[in-house]
């Protein structure tokens, strides 16, 4: 039950908004690659699509044109290492009487063990956490919503079951004529809201999406981020705010991954633009840990913006070093080790006339299992590099996330089992050094208390299974 992923909804009141919502989805892509999704509603009926697969794979011209709505939800999920099933596609779907809502969730609970229990549900019974708040909300539903169609409904199930959930939850939902946009007490995923100018209609549109670039797809503006533990409800009225969790319970840590690895360049979090930190980040471990080099590359896509900035700040060329293909996935989501393998074959190729002789210094955001970097490394060797230089622009990755991000257990996670002196050798690299947690935060902006790094210290925001906090002693090398 791990799951990383978009979220994109558009309310306009004149407009058919599938096409929008696929192009929103669209943008979003690099958040989830297993599957694809979309609720329509036309202020009656909610119509849901959704299968295994790409934007691209799951929607064409005539399944939008029979999504017919000014109101819809879209998803996309990233792969849970092999466990693809059509059951955990979303948007999730409950219907019953008059009453039905959709919901797409980017993030993972941490207590769904206790909601089970409390709930007296079978363990598992929910196929994911997503597909839990789904049910919890429906069994919350007021009886009048049931028998007839009540406006108020979803938004007082919402307000009944949220204070319940832990972890990480970015919502968007819809019913038949609302949509809402929930982001938990840490808002551990971003979630965003734009503004759709809609020509001959004086009332606006109004856009949710996880990163902002997805607004821009759509012609919408950025208006502002969703606020941690705020619940946003729009309808034919405009735009709500309600705060269902106590005072005590908000406090900001969004995920710093976002900013290392998983957002958009483009997209601006807690008004920070993420190429921008990314530059910087490559800046400071310039100067935090210089090489003797003469070629800087970084590892397209997520490398490359911090190996122009460890360039600008070493007086080192900055070069393409090796090339990758647009039309595939992220190879960390396929299931074995073999696989990952073959995928960095297909996705990199190297420039041979550029690192040929050369002394390079390669530029990657992280290390998680060290399967693509050995890879790399040895794709580089191959093509003639005299030496290769590994710099990581985020420190050592030592702990499972519990918060939306799909890792691998502690034990398979490089740096949690080898010290950093023995890591260059493992990869094959002739030295390796890693960003450091203060020169992280200053490339992001703040002090980093308004940020999540558990993956990088092990200190989580929430409580979260106990044998994580287990000494790894057996395996340090
Ligand atoms: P590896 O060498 O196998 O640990 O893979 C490291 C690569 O995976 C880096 O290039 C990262 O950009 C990328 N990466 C880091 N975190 C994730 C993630 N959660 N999902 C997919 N790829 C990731």
């Amino acid at each position: 039950m791990r799951e990383a992923c978009g979220v994109f909804g558009v309310y306009a009141s004149n407009l058919e908004v599938a096409p929008l919502v696929f192009d929103g989805l669209f943008s979003l892509q690099h958040r989830g690659q297993e599957s694809a999704g979309m609720a329509v509603s036309d202020g009656e009926t909610i119509t849901v699509m959704k299968d295994m697969g790409l934007v691209t794979s799951v929607f064409n011209a005539r399944s939008l044109a029979s999504l017919q709505g000014f109101l819809g939800l879209g998803h996309v999920r990233y792969s849970t290492m092999g466990k693809s099933d059509w059951r955990n596609a979303q948007p999730v779907y409950r219907a019953f009487g008059e009453a039905g809502f959709a919901l797409g969730h980017n993030g993972n609970l941490t207590n769904v063990t206790e909601l089970e229990q409390a709930s007296g549900m079978l363990p598992g019974l929910a196929p994911s956490d997503s597909d839990l708040i789904g049910e919890l909300l429906a069994r919350a539903f007021p009886a009048d919503s049931i028998e007839g169609p009540n406006d108020a409904g979803l938004e007082a199930a919402l307000l009944e079951v949220l204070p319940r959930l832990e972890g990480a939850f970015s919502l968007g939902l819809i019913d038949a004529t609302h949509l809402y946009a929930v982001r938990d007490p840490h808002g551990f995923r971003p979630l965003c809201l734009g503004r759709l100018e809609i020509s001959g209609n004086p009332e606006p549109g109004w856009v949710i999406a996880s990163e902002s670039p997805a607004l821009a797809t759509v012609g919408a503006t950025f208006e502002r981020e969703i606020d941690p533990g705020e619940l946003v409800i729009i309808d034919q009225l405009g735009v709500r705010s309600l705060r269902p969790f106590p005072e005590a319970r908000i406090a900001p840590r969004l995920c710093v991954f976002e900013f290392v690895y998983f957002a958009r360049p483009d997209a601006v979090l807690n008004g920070n633009e993420v190429h921008a930190a990314r530059r910087r980040m490559g800046d400071q471990l310039a100067v935090e840990a210089p090489a003797d080099a003469d070629l800087v590359i970084g590892v397209p896509d997520s490398g490359v913006p911090a190996a122009e900035g460890f360039a600008a700040r070493s007086g080192i060329p900055f070069g393409q070093g090796l090339v990758k293909n647009r039309y595939i996935g992220r190879t960390f989501i396929a299931p074995t080790a073999e696989a990952r393998a073959d995928g960095v074959r297909r996705k990199l190729n190297p420039l041979r006339e550029s690192v040929g002789g050369k002394r390079l210094v390669v530029i990657d955001d992280s290390i998680v299992r060290g399967t693509t970097t050995s890879q790399i490394v040895k794709l580089l060797r191959d093509a003639g590099a005299k030496e290769v230089h590994l710099r990581i622009s985020s420190p050592p990755f030592r702990w499972p996330c519990f918060y939306g991000i799909d890792t691998p257990h502690r034990e398979e996670l490089l740096a949690a089992i080898l010290d950093v002196d023995h890591i260059a050798g493992h990869l094959g690299a002739d030295s390796v050094a890693y960003l450091t947690l203060e020169g992280l935060f200053r490339a992001v902006g703040g002090s980093g208390a308004e940020l999540c790094s558990a993956c990088l210290t092990g200190d989580y925001p929430t409580a979260v299974p106990l044998e994580v906090g287990e000494p790894l002693a057996a395996l340090v090398r």
